[in-house]
């Protein structure tokens, strides 16, 4: 049988990826500022991303997926992703009853480690909150 440490040694793709060669597109950032999920992802190339970059910076207006570099990320903590959780913990919002489909579920290591959680908060990700995260943590830090 599975345990949990077993599924985070798996390959899963993190869903807050780079514009690169090879990373697979599923979302597109809407004027809302919510992602619009791809019904199949689509594999990006160097054409892509020399015309994504003449626009705002395309982790801004795309989102990627690619492989979890698991321990080569700085956002991974025993054994796991951190960054979901701080994501599930600031955003809040609660799991809705409908599920929005996602052309990466199966893979997607957010969704590994908080299921319906990760997803609800999902749809309000782009790729710079770990900067946002990061400079929220640290206005904390200074006034506490
Ligand atoms: S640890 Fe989290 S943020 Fe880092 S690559 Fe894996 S899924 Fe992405
Ligand atoms: S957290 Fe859910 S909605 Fe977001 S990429 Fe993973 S499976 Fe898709």
């Amino acid at each position: 049988m599975e345990d949990s440490k077993t599924k985070n040694n798996e390959n899963y793709l993190c869903p807050s990826y780079v514009a690169k060669p090879g990373a697979e597109l599923f979302g597109i950032i809407n004027s809302n500022g919510h992602v619009d999920y791809l019904n199949t992802t689509i594999a990006i190339n160097e054409d892509f991303i020399a015309r994504a970059n003449k626009g705002r910076t395309p982790e801004k207006r795309f989102r990627f997926a690619g492989n979890c570099a698991k321990s080569g990320c700085k956002q991974w903590k025993n054994h796991e992703c951190g960054l979901v959780h701080d994501i599930v913990e600031i955003i809040e919002n609660p799991v809705s009853e409908a599920l929005q489909h996602c052309p990466i579920r199966q893979r997607c290591r957010w969704y590994m480690q908080r299921a319906e959680q990760a997803c609800a908060q999902c749809n309000e990700v782009v790729r710079n909150i770990e900067t946002q995260l990061t400079q929220q943590q640290s206005i904390e830090e200074t006034t506490t």
